[in-house]
């Protein structure tokens, strides 16, 4: 086996995001402990980081080991995640007369969806920091991928997720010796549930930004949109937001890559589009004012169950992405999402998740209103297969 030359991380310390205030990145950390909010790893970025520091033979998100949190390559759990293709959706754009649309499918990860990402940093971490077991509350992906990550590094897995989640999913943690609790609600009410069954805090909580790895992983996504595009980034970027990881990671990366010269000096960052489902929308209600944010905020299940995400705890990081960027934020019926994979099935070949059908339908709809233009470059990230939907889909592939 070959070893890379420059295999040693950058990591810094972890950032509370509310207040700045730094924290050790050398030990077990959940939220911060200033502010109970989401921790942002920071690298040292001064000394150089070129881009030979990347590891070419590695098929996978791990070839961007300098920027990546772990410390010894012995606990890296991988299932082959990331570096994922980008592929050209040259029918659509000729129906549609668009210059260039491009679509990340992440549906090609392990276990299916770009949750993949995420779990195996944060499991490989727990290994490392000497965690037994994990616990997660799931709309049904990130389940999924934490029981497979922690039966493959030897961990205990405890799911909760949504009664009325598609079948394929329960099944498929069952297969990795996850222990299943069904609910009856949405994730917040499967969050409720782990707090309580965790009280004595004997499994590491892996919620979305409850640990500050998960998003060291989706920002992978990020640093692989660049290289595969050869370092030039397109126009536009949409992507369906739950907890918000994909969007803020992405976004980190972006920043991350500026920082040490990966980009062209001045180079335009793409408008970041979030994409919500309808029936739960909480990032657009607070975009639009309607509410001062989404803490009490009450949603509905959605054929896009990763987009059932009534108060993300990365509220305003999302928002943050979206003014920094000059990005918006945009709501899709279910209908619509039907009709998206639909389209996407039928012209490409891609059998998407709802919320892959939906990315698709907000750019169509944001090409119609004119706030995106035909000749830019549109990159949809598919976060996921439809292949576990079926019991929200089956059968309408026609009206
Ligand atoms: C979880 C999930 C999302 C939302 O991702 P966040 O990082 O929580 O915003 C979108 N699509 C699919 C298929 C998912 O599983
Ligand atoms: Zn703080």
């Amino acid at each position: 086996m070959s070893v890379s030359t420059e295999s040693t991380t950058h990591l810094q310390a972890l950032e509370c995001s509310a207040c700045g205030l730094q924290h050790s990145a050398f030990k077990l950390q959940k939220v911060s402990t200033c502010c109970a909010m989401p921790l942002v790893a920071t690298y040292d970025l001064h000394q150089p980081i070129p881009k030979s520091s990347i590891n070419q033979i590695d098929g996978s998100m791990w070839r961007y080991q300098a920027l990546l949190p772990l410390l010894d390559e012995a606990n890296k759990v991988t299932l082959g995640e990331g570096f994922t293709l980008m592929l050209n959706l040259s029918s659509l754009a000729n129906r549609y007369g668009l210059r260039s649309l491009v679509l990340k499918d992440e549906g090609q990860n392990p276990t299916g969806s770009f949750k993949a990402r995420g779990l195996s940093m944060a499991i490989s971490k727990a290994l490392e920091l000497g965690v037994s077991g994990c616990i997660i509350p799931t709309a049904g992906n990130a389940g999924v991928a934490m029981a497979a990550y922690c039966a493959k590094a030897g961990l205990k897995a405890v799911v909760a997720m949504p009664r009325h989640t598609p079948n394929a999913f329960k099944e498929e943690c069952y297969w990795y010796g996850a222990e299943v609790q069904l609910i009856d609600g949405l994730i917040n009410d499967c969050a409720a549930w782990v707090r309580e069954k965790n009280a004595n805090g004997e499994l590491l909580d892996v919620s979305t930004l409850k640990e500050p790895y998960r998003l060291e992983g989706k920002k992978t996504m990020g640093y692989e949109i660049a290289e595969q595009l050869n370092w030039q980034l397109p126009d536009v970027i949409l992507y369906p937001a739950g907890g918000g990881t994909g969007l803020i990671g992405i976004w980190k990366a972006l920043r991350e890559m500026q920082a040490i010269g990966w980009l062209p000096l001045g180079v335009k960052l793409p408008r970041m589009i979030a994409v919500q489902a309808e029936n739960c929308c909480p990032l657009l209600e607070t975009y639009l004012g309607r509410q001062a944010n989404s803490h009490s905020y009450n949603g509905k299940p959605t054929i896009a169950n990763g987009l059932a995400v009534p108060r993300p705890l990365g509220e305003q990081l999302m928002l943050r992405v979206l003014q920094e960027s000059g990005g918006t934020v945009v709501s899709i019926s279910d209908e619509e999402m039907i009709e998206g994979m639909r389209e996407l099935s039928r012209h490409e070949g891609l059998f998407v998740a709802p919320e892959g059908g939906a990315i698709w339908m907000a750019a169509r709809r944001l090409l119609q209103e004119g706030s995106i233009s035909p000749n830019e470059q549109i990159l949809l990230l598919n976060t996921g297969s439809g292949q576990k939907y079926m019991d929200n889909v089956a059968g309408r592939f026609n009206n």
